[in-house]
């Protein structure tokens, strides 16, 4: 695989962050890639104290999260896959994977799919989150997802872009997560820094995170969105780091899962 991006020369004030979605591998699509070394240098450059890293080769994502400090993962989980569920499970156990991404856009499934039941069960067993793109007609709009955050009330499901780039969707997706107590907004890709002001205030200050989607968003851009969004500093802070502490880790002090502390 070929090494990383480039870091950006401008300057840029570092700060502890806490990055809700990652991506490492080659994406000849979007003439973009990031290896592990690229990883490891963008996370020092910026101050991303810990990174959730997924793409769909769940085992190329574990050996960079055992190679990158910082660097967590999540499984990519594909119902259309056969031998998915055990992969995850098998995952799930290690002491680096803190939850399950769906792309329910890209694989092509309802987010709603029984064949993802058991996984959920799973998951709210071991009391991790799951990510879902969020953003995109037919299978990742928010309403779509929110029939998953209904019908396991106990899971923590995150809409990972909240509503990417077309407004219909962004304010659906903070409405399902006002509506729903269980469903958190994490802001990659999506354009509009005052919506994410305009999200802590109606879905609350502990519902919305900071993620970047590296390597299709640039990481100095979306940590901007979230400094010039009319947020007070305080708030600045929860949204950067410490909220996705808490629904990763399990703590809002902690950089890292109780399993790799
Ligand atoms: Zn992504």
């Amino acid at each position: 695989m070929s090494s990383s991006s480039a870091l950006p020369a401008t300057g840029y004030e570092p700060r502890e962050i806490v990055d809700a979605h990652m991506h490492v591998g080659d994406f000849p699509e979007f003439n973009v890639r990031l290896d592990a070394s690229g990883l490891t240098a963008l996370m020092q450059h910026y101050g991303i104290v810990s990174g959730m890293v997924f793409t769909p080769d769940n085992q190329y994502t574990r050996t960079v999260v055992e190679e990158v400090d910082g660097a967590f993962g999540m499984v990519w989980a594909n119902p259309h896959r056969p031998g998915f569920l055990e992969e995850a499970l098998e995952l799930l156990d290690h002491p680096r994977f803190v939850g399950v991404k769906l792309h329910p856009l890209l694989d092509a499934f309802h987010p709603n799919d029984p064949a993802l039941h058991p996984l959920i069960e799973e998951i709210v067993r071991r009391d991790m989150p799951v990510l879902l793109h969020c953003g995109h007609p037919i299978f990742s709009l928010p309403w779509s997802i929110e029939e998953l955050a209904r019908q396991f009330p106990a899971a923590r499901v995150i809409l990972g872009h909240m509503g990417h780039g077309n407004i219909i969707y962004i304010n659906a997706s903070i409405d399902v997560a006002e509506r729903n107590p269980n469903v958190y907004l994490e802001t990659s890709g999506m354009p509009m820094h005052t919506k994410i002001a305009e999200a802590v205030e109606r879905v609350g200050p502990e519902k919305v995170m900071y993620g970047s989607d590296i390597p299709f968003h640039e990481i100095g851009v979306e940590v901007r969105k979230v400094l010039v969004s009319g947020l007070e500093p305080a708030l600045v802070e929860r949204v950067l780091a410490t909220n996705a502490r808490k629904l990763f880790f399990g703590d809002e002090q902690a950089d890292a899962p109780p399993a790799a502390r």
